[in-house]
């Protein structure tokens, strides 16, 4: 017989199949349609990514299941379908539009699914909940569509969301990986890291995105990548970003990403970090610190050299400071 894994693939599989046909072909797909319409998403796009809709209700997907035959078990392993006090099962994402989220070789391992109307109850997106074929921190979303190109350009840029990723690809800007919400894992900088080493981080130009931009820069220098990080106008995403400005602007502001020492200097700087000396001397020590993370010491010392030219300190004072930096490495 087939084992756990690839049965649990194969109800994934026939289950995005039915969600992508809702979308395309069911009367009350139009709805969604509508949305990836208003949204720029062209239908060979929806094909592509295998984008779907989960009918409303509390047992379509449950009823296509028992005509499939499918092991209900299964389906509530996969988060598919839940099942209340009384017993009953339900469908999980009923509502919601629909996106399956796939393996490095193009399986469906889970879903993700975002609903329709801001005012809508619950919350924006609802994931699969983690089973055998899918462990969140290990996936990057979008990485077996976009692997080829970054191979290709090694270069890898990395983004939030689900409709970043999918409205950059339909713009042809195709070496784009999400890592989905949460910050960056270390298993998600291991994953990338077999396609390349350099990668320019560009998440949303909201609190959120900075924050996940700098503990992602510490993760991704140990795994010992080059790290870039470009910047958008407030409030945009690199969706609403490219379908506003088009693919040439984007293509600048990604040629503009600065290393992730000016990025940090920048920041620091914005938040009135080098008015006062404690404050500019913690600052320092921040700077600093991530250097220590980089293996290669040549690197190391231009970095040094850059923080002590633009301050207008010592290198020895620094280079003390990375020492003490490096033996908290160890
Ligand atoms: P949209 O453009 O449809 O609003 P987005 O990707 O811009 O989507 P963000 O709020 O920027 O949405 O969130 C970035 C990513 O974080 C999402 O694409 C999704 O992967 C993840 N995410 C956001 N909210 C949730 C949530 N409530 N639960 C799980 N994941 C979420
Ligand atoms: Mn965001
Ligand atoms: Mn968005
Ligand atoms: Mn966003």
């Amino acid at each position: 017989g087939q084992s756990e894994q690839e049965t649990l693939f194969d109800i994934n599989t026939e289950v995005a199949r039915y969600f992508s046909n809702n979308l395309l072909n069911d009367d009350e797909g139009q709805i969604a349609r509508e949305y990836f319409q208003k949204r720029n998403i062209k239908v060979q796009t929806m094909r592509a990514f295998g984008l779907g809709y989960a009918l409303n209700g509390w047992e379509n997907l449950v009823s296509f299941l028992k005509q499939k035959n499918i092991d209900l078990e299964k389906a509530l392993q996969l988060g598919l379908i839940g099942r209340n006090k009384d017993g009953r099962v339900y469908d999980k994402l009923a509502g919601r539009i629909i996106f399956p989220i796939f393996s490095p070789n193009g399986r469906v391992v889970a879903f993700a699914g975002r609903k329709l109307r801001e005012d809508d109850t619950g919350a924006k997106y609802i994931n699969s909940p983690e089973s055998i074929i899918y462990v969140k921190g290990r996936v990057l979303y979008g990485l077996s569509f976009a692997k080829d190109e970054i191979r290709k350009l090694d270069k890898a840029i990395i983004v939030e969301g689900y409709m970043d990723l999918i409205s950059l690809y339909q713009a042809g800007i195709k070496n784009v990986v999400a890592v989905s919400g949460t910050a960056l894992t270390d298993e998600q900088a291991q994953l990338l890291s077999r396609y390349t080493k350099n990668v320019v981080l560009l998440f949303d130009a909201d609190t959120a995105g900075i924050a996940a931009s700098m503990r992602s820069i510490e993760i991704l220098l140990r795994k010992d990548f080059d790290v870039k990080i470009a910047t958008l106008p407030a409030g945009e995403d690199p969706d609403s970003f490219v379908n506003k400005y088009g693919k040439e602007e984007f293509e600048e502001t990604i040629k503009r990403a600065e290393n992730f020492l000016e990025y940090q200097t920048a920041y620091f700087e914005k938040q009135g970090m080098f008015v006062d000396p404690t404050k500019a001397a913690e600052a320092i020590r921040e700077l600093v610190k991530p250097i220590a993370i980089i293996d290669d010491e040549l690197k190391r010392n231009i970095l040094i050299k850059a923080i002590s030219k633009k301050f207008n300190l010592r290198e020895k004072l620094l280079e003390k400071e990375l020492e003490k930096a490096l033996e908290q490495e160890k």
